[in-house]
């Protein structure tokens, strides 16, 4: 366009915008640079968190949608094109998209002078730079970008979306080299074409997964079927391949009809969910989605996004409780065991049953477990004035043991509190693959060499055998609630648990039963002589300053 010429007025740019946005994927704007007005392609708005198509204090408003970290240099540009020291804008930055992701974006557009040769407006499209490809080479298969486009076109429909996920890809890639994980995706590409009907279309969509689309009506029983169709399919080209190259695949379908919002997002992410379902439950599969499933997904990653929460501020929410151990023989209180409790304001209180886990495949133990062994320590030592022989329990996960140096922590607390030797008792719950694991081996090791008591709990659940007791060495074994009542309530497990303490004392350990609650069940209990006893029927477990008042102070 020559510049010497009157610009065309903004209306007239809208009109364009109004008859080209629906052609395009990308987006034209207009800005208005001496009244501060921004006008977009409406399909903008779908995509990113632009508050309208047209609004006015465009400067101020980007700040809304443009990348905190890249806002100046935006600004800098626009500056520039002020001062007129450009007339060309190119600008590859990023804007918020609606989840509040940072998107690459490229922006280009030509300023047009008024009359006197001031800018007026600034005329160009923005295109997503990582966006994918309508078609994808490598499988022949139309892209993501495509079914997003069919979908827009689209109001509610009912039928289903299949994905199906090449399991183990990064493997197949590394073991046999791209070129031949090209062929797998290939030939996966072509194994689905060759099963499914006339109305329902396949896309590449990520590295390694394909959707079906079926807008035409399908049911769950119908995409279930295909999945095994399409496992037939690739079972046969393996067979045919002389088993060159070995692989499965997953699936996760979806059904429309119970989907309310089919935006191209939501059905990514449900579908996603539902094939993640089949991968983290043994793959070679395929699952339907389903919403409470979906909704205990959220509530984990919404509880860990919480406890991260409070981990950074400083445990807020977190609190430790004790419960008393009683020595039965003595008929004292001998310790107390350090339970970990969570709140917080979104989710009320958490029973251990469920945060415990989480922190656990999050990481997030190794700070808190930190923090409780601190605690503990402490509780002890303020204890000890009182009871001087008094011990505290505190619960290790294996992620602690095997991904941190907890023996440096507990060795550095233990002293730095001023603990006697065998103060602190370290517990454990039997796990069947860890004996041979050098940390875990180093980490017990360590605990015996600097006098750090280990109490075995859980057993009598899980892998128990009797080989543990050579290999990991611990002082005490405990005995817990679901054994403790099947021994209570039935004769055999009762002369089991008789066995057993016998011959833990043989073998010079000490034997603790959990989850005794009445009197009846603290008597017959007492006819096996174990050496503590730890339950509600003593206590419960409790916050630091009622435990003192309740149990020491009262002992
Ligand atoms: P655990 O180590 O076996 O702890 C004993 C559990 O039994 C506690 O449950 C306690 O409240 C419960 N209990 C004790 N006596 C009775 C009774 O008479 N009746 C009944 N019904 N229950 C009784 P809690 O506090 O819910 O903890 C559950 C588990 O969570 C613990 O089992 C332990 O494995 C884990 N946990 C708790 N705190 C921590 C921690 O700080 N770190 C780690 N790694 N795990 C922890
Ligand atoms: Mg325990
Ligand atoms: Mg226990």
């Amino acid at each position: 366009m020559d510049n010497d010429r009157e610009p065309i007025s903004i209306e007239q740019f809208k009109g364009v915008i109004d008859i080209l946005h629906p052609c395009m994927d990308d987006f034209l704007y207009i800005m208005d640079i001496p009244n501060d007005y921004y006008c977009i392609s409406p399909g903008a708005l779908e995509r990113f968190v632009i508050p309208a198509s047209q609004f006015e204090n465009a400067t101020e408003m980007l700040r809304k949608f443009v990348y905190a970290d890249d806002f100046e240099a935006l600004q800098q540009d626009l500056a520039r094109i002020i001062r007129k020291e450009k007339e060309f804008h190119n600008l590859q930055y990023r804007w918020l998209d609606k989840e509040g992701n940072a998107i690459w974006i490229n922006c280009r557009g030509r300023v047009l002078m008024d009359s006197e040769g001031n800018p007026k407006y600034l005329v160009g499209c923005i295109n997503e730079i990582g966006r994918k490809q309508k078609a994808d080479n490598v499988s022949g298969l139309l892209g993501e970008f495509s079914l997003q486009s069919e979908l827009r076109e689209r109001s509610h429909s009912k039928g289903f979306i299949l994905r199906v996920g090449i399991d183990d890809f990064k493997e197949i890639n590394e073991n046999k080299g791209i070129e031949y994980g090209d062929m797998v995706l290939r030939e996966t590409a072509t194994c689905i074409s060759n099963v499914i009907r006339p109305g329902q279309h396949l896309y590449r969509i990520v590295a390694d997964e394909f959707i079906v689309a079926d807008f035409s009506g399908g049911s769950v029983q119908d995409a279930e079927r295909l999945y095994e169709k399409v496992r037939g399919q690739i079972c046969r080209y393996i067979e045919e391949n002389g088993y060159e190259v070995f692989y499965t695949v997953s699936g996760g379908v979806l059904d429309l009809r119970k989907v309310e919002d089919q935006t191209y997002h939501n059905l990514m992410k449900l579908s996603e969910f539902a094939l993640s379902v089949s991968k983290s439950t043994g793959k070679n599969k395929c699952s339907v989605y389903r919403k409470q499933d979906y909704r205990s997904f959220l509530r984990k990653k919404e509880l860990v996004h919480v406890m991260r929460q409070a981990v950074n501020q400083n445990f807020k929410g977190f609190e430790t409780h004790f419960q008393p151990i009683m020595d039965i023989k003595k008929n004292r209180l001998y310790s107390a065991e350090t339970l970990l409790r969570f709140e917080s304001e979104t989710t009320g209180k958490v029973s251990p049953g469920e945060f415990i886990p989480l922190l656990e495949e999050s990481g997030l133990i190794i700070p808190v477990g930190k923090w409780v062994l601190e605690q503990a320590m402490g509780a002890c030592r303020e204890i000890q004035k009182e009871i001087p022989d008094f011990k505290i329990s505190v619960n290790l996960s294996y992620i602690q043991v095997l991904k941190s140096n907890v023996l440096d922590e507990i060795l550095i607390g233990v002293k730095r509190h001023g603990l006697k030797p065998g103060s602190l008792v370290i517990e454990l719950t039997e796990s069947g693959f860890l004996e041979a694991d050098e940390n875990f081996i180093g980490f017990c090791e360590g605990l015996k060499k600097h006098n750090i008591p280990l109490a075995l709990d859980d057993f009598g659940t899980g892998y128990s055998n009797f080989h543990y007791l050579y290999n990991l060495n611990p002082s005490t074994i405990k005995i817990d609630r679901s054994f403790t009542l099947k021994a209570l309530n039935n004769d055999y497990e009762y002369n089991l648990l008789n066995h057993m303490v016998a011959m833990t004392h043989d073998i010079d350990l000490t034997l603790c039963i959990e989850g005794i609650e009445t009197d009846q069940e603290l008597d017959r209990i007492s006819g096996i002589q174990p050496d503590f006893i730890q339950g509600f029927y003593f206590g419960k477990p409790c916050a630091f300053e009622q435990f003192v008042r309740d149990y020491v102070k009262a002992a």
